[in-house]
């Protein structure tokens, strides 16, 4: 099997750890330390890998990370009082609030209570809103982790013809935003679209994030497309469960210009990018308090 076609998610989010873990030195030498909270309601066991991988990722980039948990019976109104709290808090620079709530939390009321700027998973409206605009805002982890590895594998994606499959809130709106931002013509096939194979075909870059395994194959894809699979599904193959995209690899690789794999392919981006919107948070709100009062005239 040719692996010269693999776009290799590890390395890639290697090489943004390392600069991130670079300026985060660079920000600490100006006696700023990078701190992220991290907040779990209840005890979902893969919450709770998530959170731990994240708490990882964040010491080995030098980022102090402070975490809360909160029992799953927690009252909204606590949790919203804590993110109050940490939004008032001059130390900490980014909030995470781990997903999915518990049903009694409200999941929009609780991440637009986070403050903008420190809104690391980008999902605040303010953020939302932003994005469309094309101004500079933190934007959501997984899709900016995609745009890097397209420019990456591509260039300049000016003129391109991207495909997105899925239009959660989460990954295909954002990611079709930043497409658009990055000069793309951008169709967005989901659920009801007419002829999602067809639309497809037309691509120059496909990014599939659906949850459905293996749905997109050869049949889905123009010749030397590339291809940015976001699916992370898990099934049952024979006596063992491994994890598979939402595009069936070895039916693709051949039609292909590149492609990413699951696992080694858009997931070490998330985290990544995360530890770097958590930089730029930080070095945002550095550059504000710099910034010289407004005289007051009396
Ligand atoms: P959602 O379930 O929120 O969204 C799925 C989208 O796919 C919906 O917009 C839905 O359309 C669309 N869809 C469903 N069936 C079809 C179909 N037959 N044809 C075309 N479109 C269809 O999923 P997420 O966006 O949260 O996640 C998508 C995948 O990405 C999942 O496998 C998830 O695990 C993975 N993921 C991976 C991450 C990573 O770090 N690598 C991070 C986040 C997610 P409609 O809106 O009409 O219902």
């Amino acid at each position: 099997m040719s692996t010269s076609k693999l776009i290799d998610g590890k390395a890639a989010a290697a090489r943004v750890l390392q600069q991130v873990k670079q300026d985060v030195l660079d920000l600490k030498a100006e006696g700023i330390q990078p701190a992220l909270a991290v907040i779990l309601v209840g005890e979902d066991p893969a919450s709770q890998v998530y959170v731990r991988n994240k708490i990882l990722r964040a010491e080995e980039c030098g980022i102090r990370s402070i975490e809360y948990r909160l029992g799953a019976d927690c009252p909204q109104a606590r949790l919203l009082e804590l993110i109050a709290e940490l939004n008032d808090d001059a130390s900490v620079n980014g909030i995470l609030l781990q997903l999915p709530l518990p049903r009694h939390i409200e999941e929009t009321r609780a991440l637009q209570a986070i403050a903008p700027g420190k809104d690391v998973d980008g999902f605040h409206s303010e953020n939302v809103g932003g994005l469309s605009q094309g101004r500079e805002v933190l934007t959501p982890c997984t899709p900016t982790g995609c745009i890097y590895l397209l420019e990456q594998t591509l260039g300049d994606l000016s003129g391109k013809h991207a495909v997105v499959v899925g239009r959660s809130n989460i990954v295909g709106k954002p990611m079709a935003a930043l497409l658009l931002k990055a000069h793309c013509s951008v169709t967005v096939v989901h659920s009801r679209s007419r002829d999602a194979q067809a639309l497809c075909r037309l691509a120059d870059i496909v990014v599939a994030a659906v949850g459905r395994p293996r749905m997109i194959d050869a049949s889905w894809l123009k010749p030397g497309a590339v291809v940015i699979d976001v699916g992370i599904n898990r099934i049952q193959d024979g006596e063992r469960s491994r994890l598979v995209g939402d595009v069936d690899f070895d039916s693709a690789l051949p039609q292909v210009s590149a492609i990413t794999p699951v696992p080694g392919g858009v997931g070490p981006m998330t985290i990544a990018f995360l530890m770097k919107n958590t930089l730029i948070a930080a070095q945002q709100q550095a550059l504000a308090n710099r910034q010289p009062k407004e005289a007051v005239c009396l």
